[in-house]
């Protein structure tokens, strides 16, 4: 069945009250950049608390229906065959030839729940549910009813226009990405920052990202893969401006200066300034990591501590509690997992101790980084000063 039309269904912003339209409208604008990354055109409508995208020519469903799949905010998209206002006889004809087209095998349970908006059409909606039953067995006697328990729901909704659907494909839940301001991503190009900037993405929040660049340490291809990996989470998230600072300098700082077991840590540390530093700069209002507790000596409960002892603004660490495999499920369901295992250094791997402090303790780091007192200011200047920006989407 051809459709031209699909029903978003979206739950918790249902429950915002008086700002409920903010969130409607948000939803409305991003499904329409969303939709704009395809094939077609699009007329994305708001109609009685209820959003429709029709479809104004012709689209691959499934490149549609994807492209939905990818918008915050939404937990359902029901492709929706819309009828102009008609008799009951006529109705139930086009009932009958939607369950035909929609499936092969016609021996499944069913209910049909029919609502009705508009008060003139002439039959209440529970004869609407009972009559629509009965047609329905009767074309196809193999199915059976089940009320509690269906396998298909069939939706009936009598408004100015009728609406029959069935299918539901699952949507990405969450909140329209701009509800809740932005934060700043540190996106390294391992499996765990994107899902982290997914994951608070999801949360309606707007992302910037910054990424540490160490040439030669690192090679231009493990950029080019930090740069594929933010187009990823922007399918998601929508455009992303993204930093990318030369931290070379600051790092063969750190590690010609400072003892040799505290390089990592101190290195996060003026990583973790430089992104609140860009966090104020770019009015984020938190950071974003994918550090999760005890994964590596530098993500002990000691050494965050330590390294979050230079951020005034929250850090966000959404995969904290989660184990390196639930991460990895995300990352696959995302699909930005297949580009953070490709084989490059990054410049944390680069410059690595081989005993690493698990327990480093603040007033010794403190004190190691004050070697570093009489270069330190201008490396981070020059490092902000000579940033590379650009938006990925
Ligand atoms: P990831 O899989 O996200 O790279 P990881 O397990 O490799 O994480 P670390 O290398 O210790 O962990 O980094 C911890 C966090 O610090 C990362 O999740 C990321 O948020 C940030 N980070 C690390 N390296 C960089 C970098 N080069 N640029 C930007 N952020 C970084
Ligand atoms: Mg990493």
């Amino acid at each position: 069945m051809e459709y031209k039309s699909f029903l978003i269904k979206y739950a918790e912003i249902g429950t915002k009250g008086k700002n409920r339209y903010i969130f409607e409208d948000l939803l409305c604008k991003n499904i329409r950049s969303a939709m704009r990354r395809i094939d077609g055109r699009f007329l994305v409508r708001k109609e009685y608390g209820r959003i429709f995208v029709d479809c104004m020519q012709d689209y691959d469903f499934d490149e549609a229906v994807e492209a939905l799949q990818h918008v915050f905010g939404i937990v359902g998209i029901c492709p929706v065959l819309v009828l102009p206002d008609m008799p009951w006889e006529a109705l139930s004809e086009e009932l009958v030839h939607f369950i035909d087209e929609n499936y092969e095998e016609k021996n499944f349970s069913f209910k049909v729940n029919c609502r009705r908006i508009n008060k003139e059409y002439p039959m209440r909606s529970m004869d609407v549910n009972i009559e629509a039953g009965a047609v329905l067995l009767e074309a196809f006697p193999d199915l059976r009813v089940d009320v509690h328990k269906p396998d298909v729901m069939v939706h009936i909704e009598l408004r100015d226009q009728i609406y029959i659907y069935s299918a539901v494909f699952a949507g990405s839940g969450g909140l329209p990405v701009g509800t809740n301001g932005k934060a700043m991503l540190l996106l390294s190009g391992g499996i765990d920052s994107p899902v982290a900037g997914y994951m608070v993405s999801k949360r309606g929040v707007h992302l910037e990202a910054v990424y540490f660049d160490a040439p030669p340490h690192t090679s231009p291809q493990a950029k080019q893969k930090v740069i594929d990996l933010a187009k990823l989470v922007a399918k998601y998230a929508g455009a992303v401006r993204l930093h990318i600072i030369h931290f070379t300098d600051i790092q063969e700082a750190i590690y010609h200066t400072c003892p040799e077991d505290e390089i990592t840590i101190i290195m996060r540390r003026y990583m973790m300034r430089i992104a609140q530093h860009l966090a104020e700069e770019n009015e984020c209002q938190a950071l974003i990591t994918g550090e999760s507790i005890g994964q590596v000596a530098s993500q002990t409960i000691f050494s965050l501590q330590v390294t979050n002892a230079v951020c005034t603004y929250p850090v966000f660490r959404p995969c904290i509690g989660m184990d390196k495999q639930e991460i990895v499920d995300i990352a696959e369901k995302i699909h930005t997992y297949e580009t953070s295992i490709l084989p490059y250094e990054d410049c944390c791997t680069t410059f690595v101790a081989k005993h690493p402090v698990t327990k480093p303790r603040l007033e010794d780091i403190e004190a190691s980084e004050r070697l570093l007192n009489d270069r330190i200011d201008d490396l981070l200047r020059q490092a902000v000063e000579t940033e590379e920006v650009m938006t990925v989407w």
